[in-house]
């Protein structure tokens, strides 16, 4: 079993900033936080690091956890996907985009093992996020997928679209993936268009966030509504309409940017 730098770890600013995973990516969160000080880790010798990334504020250790889960729960740990964790959390801007670094450190890390030229077997740079080719030294950097989102106003009203991926009853805007080529401001006309066949104008920018459940980067934008009848794409949605904003369904939990995207309508339109 390797062992890694984490002995070298001397500053003091690393209290509460470190977030373990298993091999299979869940998370090891203890009293409902996945921040571990360091003596918290090290008083924990069923968490055996085999692996651990780090930057100037959280160190990320990849192991295995040497208990069943009922024994994890009996010792006040429970087992998480950081997505699932993600949700549960509310609005926490400083949490949030720590667990979200973690997530991709931690998707990376079990995802990219092998150089996709050679075959060789990548290892892990000190102080950065690259990953280099034992053999042939070519670089590799944590994949990114951006996507955007896009909240259609007409008036009072949103449209709001469910796919077969959401809950039954929950509602969110539109999303789609930015394909090769394209602008961000042209993946929403084009998704706008082929997943409910309406056209759309006055596009604004509003937000971002990283989403690495595997991997996505969200890009948010406003905009209003131009011409054409909802005509939905069945193999992306089951189905969208217009929500006045008094009437709005089930919405996605508020640590998300599309929830946010919803809110904010209904704050400015109130
Ligand atoms: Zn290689």
């Amino acid at each position: 079993m390797k062992s890694l730098d984490l002995i070298a770890f001397s500053k003091g600013d690393w209290e509460q900033s470190f977030i373990f995973f298993t091999e299979e990516g869940k998370m090891v969160v203890e009293n409902t936080s996945p921040f571990l000080s360091h003596a918290a880790f090290l008083a924990k010798p069923f968490l055996v690091a085999l692996q651990a990334h780090h930057d100037a504020e959280l160190c990320v250790i990849h192991g295995n956890v040497m208990l069943s889960e009922e024994e994890l729960l009996a010792a006040g740990l429970q087992l998480l996907h950081p997505r699932d964790y993600f949700l549960a959390m509310g609005e926490q801007v400083e949490i949030e985009n720590k667990v979200l670094r973690a997530a991709h450190w931690s998707v990376a890390h079990r995802l990219q093992r092998h150089c996709s030229y050679c075959g060789g077997s990548l290892q892990k740079l000190p102080e950065t996020t690259e990953k280099k080719c034992l053999q042939c030294e070519k670089s590799f950097f944590p994949k990114l997928s951006p996507a955007v989102l896009v909240r259609i106003e007409r008036g009072e009203e949103i449209l709001l679209a469910r796919g077969p991926q959401h809950p039954p009853e929950m509602y969110t805007v539109l999303a789609g993936f930015i394909d090769l080529g394209e602008s961000a401001e042209q993946t929403v006309h084009r998704e706008v268009k082929e997943e409910v066949g309406l056209e759309v104008t006055n596009l604004k920018y509003f937000g971002s966030q990283s989403w690495p459940f595997p991997d996505s980067f969200m890009v948010a934008f406003i905009a209003d509504y131009l011409r054409g009848e909802i005509k939905i794409d069945p193999t992306e949605l089951e189905e969208a309409r217009w929500f006045h904003r008094d009437e709005l369904p089930l919405l996605p939990p508020p640590s998300t940017l599309s929830r946010k995207l919803i809110d904010d309508f209904v704050r400015r339109t109130k």
